[in-house]
This record gives C-alpha cells, structure tokens and sequence, in this order.
C-alpha cells in the first residue's frame, strides 16, 4: 500500500535502496518510500510537504484525542490487513479550539504516528483567475493527494480557507463551489488520505461541513487545564535539558491559569535565557514564576473573545 502512487521506475529505485541497506526489504524502509513521495509532491507544486519531528508525546494534556489517534494509528501501520479484515479506512478529524494550544502539533503528531507524509493544502493557493481553474487546482490536489497516500492532508485555519461561502459574489461563488467539491470529494473518498482539519472558529462553517460521515470525529482544544498545564511546562523542560525534580509545579500551575500552551512554552523560553544570561546552572521555581509573569497570556490579551 506504501508504494502506491507511484510509477515502475520509482519503486524499483526505492525497492534498490532499501536492498542495499541491509540485503532486506523491512518495515524501516518505508522511510525511503515517504521521501520519494515528497519529490513528487515538490514537483508538482500544488500541496506543500510538511517536514516533522513531533511526536504524539511532545503533546501535552489532549488525552482523548491522543487516546483516539494511537487506535487509528494501529489501522493505519496495517492498512492492509485492516481493510482485508473489514476494518473501515479512517478518513479524519477536525480539531477546533483555541490558537496556541497544539492543533498543528496534532497534525505533525499524527502523521509521525501513523508513519506516513504529511502535505498541506492551502485553499487560498489554488485560486486562479482563470474560469475554472480554481477547481481544476483543487481537482489536481486532491488526486495528488489520494496518489501519494497514505498521507496525511492537512487544511489548516479551514474556517478560513474557505471562507465566504454561501456568499453570491466574485470569489465567494469560487470558494463556494471548491467547498461543494472538497465536500463530495470526503463524502465519498475511499482511500488512504487521512484528513486533519484545524479551525479556531467553527461558527460560520456551514452545517453540511459537521455532518455525521464527514470526519470520523470532531475533537475540541481548550486552553489547558491544571495537569495540563504541569505536563507541558515538563515536557518543554524536559526539551531543552532543563527538567529538575525540585521544582515546584503546584506553584506554576496556580500562576498559569488561562495559559495556552504556546505561552507556557514562551515562558519556559523565557526563563532560561533568562538564566544562561545570568550565569545561573538551574532553572527553578521563582526564575519560572518571573517569567510568567512577564508572559502576556492569550487570556491576557484577547480575554473577551475567548469567553
Ligand atoms: P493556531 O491556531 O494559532 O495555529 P495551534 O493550536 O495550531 O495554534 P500549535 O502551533 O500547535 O498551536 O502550538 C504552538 C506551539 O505551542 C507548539 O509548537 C508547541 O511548542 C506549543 N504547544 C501548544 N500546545 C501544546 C501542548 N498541548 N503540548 C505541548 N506543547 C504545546
């Protein structure tokens, strides 16, 4: 299933290399597969391959949704047992919620997951201003997508890629038409293209967009809870070599109420350049608590909208 999308020439030379590293074709080699796969989606210039090194543990608090993906993920690295057996091919998920608060990470996350690539479309780049061409852009993207799957497509800020839908004049008819196609297209793709969709705001998306059938579930983001907020200070610690068991998480939870999990990273961040300027060799407590204070959390900055 990996190599599919593929031509004669090009699996032959991957099937080459993986012979030569090692004498034998194993599961390590997909990697080859998927950097194949990004020259092809280089050239063609109509999806952006996304490089990652994210991984589902870089992702703190989310459980649900970490929980869901490691169960599809077991589908997607055994695709083709998993279709023989009856399995359905899962076809995505939206993610909605607040800005900073680890939907792109999500999006690295999963296609590191499922060891498949990860391209992005941008809607706003297939508009052309020719009669049709958008859609034909859009047609070509999509079967690019579906010849390099499995792989995951990522549509970032949906919300507003296709935004003015509904609307009757000049590019809002356009953009109204490539969402009709984009719609049929997830309505009835039966392939390996696994769909993640981020949105910040999901009130003006129309109602067809949500329906039961589209993606298989709809996970919502908050701003971070408590535990949360402890796993994501440790785990941008723990990044930069700067965990230690004495500090004080009770305290940095209490001071990061309303926090998104950009601002907590800002604010790690913070603190040990703060340090390294200071000749100071640890991190503690009270450097955190400083840092923080100097952060303008999201909640700070655009408190009434996130109510
Ligand atoms: P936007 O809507 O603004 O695009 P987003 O939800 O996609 O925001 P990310 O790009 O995923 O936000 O988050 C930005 C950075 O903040 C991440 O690269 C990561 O370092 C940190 N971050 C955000 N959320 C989390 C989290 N839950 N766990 C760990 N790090 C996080």
């Amino acid at each position: 299933i990996s190599l599919k999308g593929l031509n004669e020439f090009q699996i032959r030379q991957i099937l080459n290399l993986a012979y030569q590293d090692g004498g034998t074709i194993e599961s390590d080699d997909k990697a080859l597969i998927v950097k194949e796969k990004e020259l092809l989606v280089k050239k063609d210039g109509m999806l952006e391959i996304v490089n990652f090194k994210e991984e589902i543990d870089d992702i703190g608090g989310l459980s649900n949704l970490k929980k869901w993906l490691r169960r599809k993920s077991t589908i997607f690295k055994d695709l083709d047992h998993a279709i023989k057996f009856g399995v359905d091919v899962p076809k995505g998920m939206l993610i909605v919620g607040m800005p900073g608060c680890g939907k792109s990470l999500t999006a690295k996350a999963t296609a590191n997951l499922f060891e498949i690539p990860l391209v992005r479309l941008d809607v706003g780049r297939l508009l052309g201003k020719y009669v049709g061409e958008s859609e034909n852009n859009m047609r070509k993207a999509l079967n690019l997508a579906e010849a390099i799957s499995p792989c995951v497509l990522w549509i970032d800020e949906i919300e507003k890629a296709f935004a003015g839908i509904g609307g009757t004049i000049g590019g809002n008819e356009v953009t109204t038409r490539l969402f009709g196609h984009f719609l049929t297209w997830m309505q009835e793709k039966e392939n390996t293209v696994f769909i993640v969709a981020t949105a910040n705001n999901i009130d003006n998306m129309p109602p067809e967009f949500l329906r039961k059938g589209r993606f298989d579930e709809l996970f919502f983001v908050d701003l971070p809870n408590g535990d949360e907020r402890r796993a994501i200070l440790k785990i941008h610690l723990k990044k930069r070599n700067k965990w230690n068991s004495k500090i004080d998480t009770i305290a940095l939870i209490q001071a990061t109420e309303g926090f998104s999990g950009v601002d907590l990273e800002s604010a790690v961040k913070d603190a040990i350049e703060e340090c390294f300027i200071k000749k100071l060799k640890d991190v503690s407590t009270e450097n955190l608590l400083e840092s923080i204070k100097r952060t303008k959390s999201i909640t700070n900055t655009l408190g009434e909208r996130i109510k």
